[in-house]
Parts: structure tokens; sequence; C-alpha cells
């Protein structure tokens, strides 16, 4: 039996290393086509370098053809460790591209320059994804350099194209490779969770976002009479719309929050002046829907609102779903992935981690349409995508923890 506390000490021994991969992840900007970059093969070559390192078995490029992108495509890495022993295999999946850093003049420092201020490191990508890489690839070193048995195969992927839909990364993955994956792996993707680490996503909604145009008639405001006013129409709408929360009231504890959210968000604008009564109007309405209901109930259920609403004031109301994605189905509450995951977490942390869903969708989903069941985990800063990106060296090291005492779960093996 191997003492967990002395493979923990080597994690810790290796802060600065961690600093310094961060620092070097960051210098390397890898930005997908569609983000205005090439995409993320020199940050590829790095990670590479360094999973030579510690001497994988098998280290696989699987590049995925993008004729954007330098070289014609998109480079990911899976490298494998074979156990000693039988037992399950376990995935650690993070991915190598970033956002970009948006308005400059919102970062304090230069977002790939790569600083510490006490126990946070800034930069673009520190915690969105590179905590999963450095975390994952600290605590198999550990694993490595104390030469520890362990069973199954322990592998990690670093993949492509996550932040503009997965396409050249793990959707290819799982489409191309498929043989590469079992059911019975337990795969953890290090890419949301929250600030105490006591969150594994499990399930996520379907997404829906309708597109309303209302178009009215325009004319002076003095003389409302003569116009019909699409802003008055499209208040109305807004309202109306409220009563997809009443029929699609369903709760559901595993989520957060519980219920179905049907939410307006963005306007276009209308007209520029205040003295015309506008006759076009432009709304959005975001919605995440519990898979106890499907895209197509909503869509329904807002065309028929609509259609009354169109009625009762005389003029035409436009629905165009301009984004769908239906929900994977769920990792199973009481799947392997999730119980090994929980006590790995309470043995390093203390905390009592629970199975939960959301409303965003993630990477994980393309594991669980293909029926790998995925776990969401990490503890994150709820900085991903915003200016000032920061990630917690602390989590760093305990994540690392967290995924070591999973690599050598005894339950692994039965
Ligand atoms: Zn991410």
């Amino acid at each position: 039996m191997v003492d967990m506390n002395i493979i923990h000490s080597k994690i810790d021994s290796f802060r600065d290393e961690m600093i310094e991969m961060q620092r070097e992840l960051t210098a390397r900007p890898a930005l997908g086509p569609l983000n205005g970059g090439t995409g993320e093969h020199d940050k590829a070559d790095f990670a590479k370098k360094q999973l030579v390192a510690l001497r994988p078995d098998n280290l696989l490029e699987i590049n995925a053809p993008d004729k954007l992108a330098a070289n014609g495509y998109r480079p990911n890495l899976v490298a494998t460790w074979n156990g000693t022993r039988e037992g399950r295999n376990v995935w650690i999946l993070s991915h190598l591209d970033i956002v970009p850093p948006g308005d400059l003049s919102l970062w304090k420092t230069d977002p790939y320059k790569m600083v510490v201020e006490g126990d946070t490191i800034i930069g673009r990508g520190v915690e969105d994804n590179q905590h999963g890489m450095v975390s994952s690839y600290f605590s198999l070193k550990a694993i490595i350099d104390l030469n520890v048995q362990f069973s199954g195969k322990i592998n990690l992927a670093f993949v492509a194209d996550e932040e503009t839909g997965s396409r050249f990364g793990l959707e290819y993955l799982v489409r191309e490779k498929k043989e590469l994956f079992s059911e019975d792996d337990l795969i953890i993707v290090p890419d949301g969770g929250n600030d105490e680490g006591t969150m594994i996503e499990i399930a996520e909604k379907a997404m829906l976002w309708l597109k309303f145009t209302v178009k009215g008639v325009q004319c002076h405001a003095s003389t409302p009479e003569k116009g019909k006013n699409s802003l008055f129409a499209m208040a109305m709408l807004i309202l109306e719309m409220g009563k997809l929360k009443e029929k699609f009231n369903i709760k559901d504890p595993v989520f957060r929050p519980e219920e179905s959210t049907f939410e307006p968000t963005k306007v276009e604008a209308n007209v520029p002046n205040v003295n015309t009564i506008p006759g076009r109007d432009v709304f959005y309405l975001d919605c995440r829907i519990l898979p106890d209901y499907t895209v197509d109930d909503i869509i329904e259920e807002a065309t028929k609102i609509s259609k009354n609403l169109e009625t009762n004031l005389d003029l035409q109301i436009d629905i165009e779903p301009i984004h769908r994605q239906d929900a994977a189905p769920s990792t199973p509450a009481d799947s392997p992935v999730v119980a090994i995951l929980e006590d790995a977490i309470e043995r390093v942390t203390g905390l009592k981690a629970k199975p939960m869903g959301i409303g965003g969708g993630t990477v994980a989903a393309f594991f669980r349409n293909a029926g790998l069941p995925a776990a969401v985990w990490s503890t994150t800063s709820p900085t991903a995508h915003q200016p000032n990106e920061y990630c917690s060296i602390k989590n760093l090291i305990s994540d690392a923890k967290v995924m070591s005492t999973v690599f050598l779960n005894d339950e692994k093996s039965s």
C-alpha cells in the first residue's frame, strides 16, 4: 500500500516547477483560427517535450485536419502510461487553446507574460485550461519520479479547439479514435467546478437561443395612431415569455439552479432618435432546459405565446432558434468516476464533494454523447475568459494531489 503522504509531499515540492510550466505555457498563445490565431502548435510542441520527459509508454499525436490552421491541422496529444496490474484506465483531459485577451486596457499586466502575486498567477490561459494541464502533469510526475506502481493505464490528453466548438479537438478524438476509450474508463475533465473543489459536474441542461423579431409600423412619435409600436410589443412579449417559467417548472436538485431558465438577454438597437416610434425590434432569449423537457417543447410553446400576442396586437412576430444544443445524457451520479473522485477529494481536502448539473455546455458532452461517463471537476477561480485571468497555486497543488489519489485508488482495480 502506497503512503499517499509521500506522494503529496512530492507534489508540494513541485511548486516552483508548476509555476515555471505555467509561465512557459502562457508565453505560447494557442488561439484557434476562429479566435484570430493559427492554432495550438507551439504550445503543443512544448507540452509534448514535457510529456516525453515522463517517458510515456505511448504518445499519440493526433492531427485533426483544419484548412484554416497552420500546416492545415490542429494538434492533439494523448500520452499513456501502463500500470503493472489490471485495472480501470484513468483519463484526464485538458485543452490547449485559450480565448483572446479581449480589451488589453482592462489588463493590469501583459496577458502573455505570466506574473506571480502571492498565491495567484496571472495571465491568459493560466486557469482555463492550463490549471488542468499543470495539475494533471505534476500529479503523474510525482508517481513516475517515486516509481510508484499503479493499476490500469493513466492517460493525459491535451486537446485543441475547446473554445471554438471542439470539432478539431475532443469531438474529432471521440469520432476518429473511439478505440482509445472504454465505458469503464474513469474520465475527468478539469475544466469547470467551484472555488471549494466540491462540485463534480455530471449533467448539463440543453441550451436554446431564440431570436424574436417584432415588426410593427414606424411613425412620428407625436402621431402614434399612424404606426404600430414594435418596442411596446416587444416589452409585452418579454413579459409573456415569463409563462415559459410557469409551464416548464420541474425542479431537479442535481442542478444549479434547480429549474430551467428563460432569460431575455440581448436587444438590438432600433431607432436612433427619441421622436420616432420604432417599427422593428429584436431581442433574444437564452433558455437552459432540464433534461425532462425537449428543446422542441420550448420552441413550440414560445411560438404559441408569440402567435397569441401577434393576434392581440395586430403585428408580426418572427421566432428563430439561432443556436440549440440538446443535452447530452447525464453521467450517472453513482458511476465509479464520481465515487472515486468524491473519495479522493475528501481524503485530500476533507471536504464532501457532490455531483451536480449546470446550465452551460461543457466539452464533456462529447464523451457523454459517445456513451462515456465523464466528470468535470476542478477547484476553479472564477476568472476564465475575463481580463486578469488568474489561478491559485494552492489549488494547482491540491488538485494535483486529488488526481494522484484517483490514479492510485484501490477501487480502480475492482
Ligand atoms: Zn476551458
